[in-house]
């Protein structure tokens, strides 16, 4: 890893990848502002939101040459349920599975904290399979409110919401679907 700060250069991934609510931009949706050079065409005036992000490659957290638009990913770790998680979201659905080196950042992270891998795809499909990677080799495969286990690469266990959740989930689903309604997407 460099000591120099990094720049974004010719990257850009996460302005198509990640959503921003002050432009009613879903996440998967290029940026109306991207310039195809990379960059941003409203650099001065970008929303608080695009002002205060920077990607885990960005603050110096992966390797100089792991920088996103070289991944097909954009990574960030998060705090979830209060502990910290890698999330990986793939620029194109199945990056990740052809990837070597992501599959290598992944592997050194799960030893310390949940990987998340999920794409950008369907982003209103409620059902819209993503996958954990814990330490110890198990792998979550969930979809919609049903849960898969994989324990040494092998299906082991099938785990439902309870009925309550999963109520309370399609309630909060059918929201934020309403809330996104306008947005520009998919
Ligand atoms: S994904 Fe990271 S490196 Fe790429 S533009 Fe966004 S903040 Fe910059
Ligand atoms: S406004 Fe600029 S920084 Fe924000 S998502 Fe669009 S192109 Fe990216």
């Amino acid at each position: 890893m460099s000591d120099a700060a990094r720049t974004c250069g010719p990257c850009s991934l996460c302005c198509t990848v990640l959503r921003v609510d002050e432009l009613k931009k879903l996440g998967g949706v290029d940026c109306v502002h991207q310039r195809a050079e990379g960059g941003c065409g409203i650099h001065p005036t970008r929303p608080d939101i695009c002002r205060a992000y920077s990607c885990l490659w960005l603050g110096g957290g992966l390797g100089d040459d792991d920088r996103p638009d070289r991944l097909g990913a954009v990574l960030d770790v998060v705090a979830r349920g209060g502990e910290p998680w890698l999330d990986i979201r793939e620029a194109q659905p199945g990056v990740f599975d052809t990837s070597e080196r992501l599959q290598e950042i992944a592997a050194e992270f799960r030893v310390s904290m949940p990987v998340r891998i999920g794409d950008t795809a369907s982003v209103l499909d409620a059902d819209r399979a993503f996958r954990v990677l814990l330490p110890g080799g198990e792998e979550r495969h969930v979809a919609g409110d049903t849960t898969i286990v994989r324990r040494d690469g092998q299906p082991d266990e099938t785990l439902r919401l309870p009925l309550l959740e999963r109520g309370l989930r399609r309630l909060r689903l059918r929201w934020q679907r309403w809330r996104l309604s306008d947005y520009r997407g998919r």
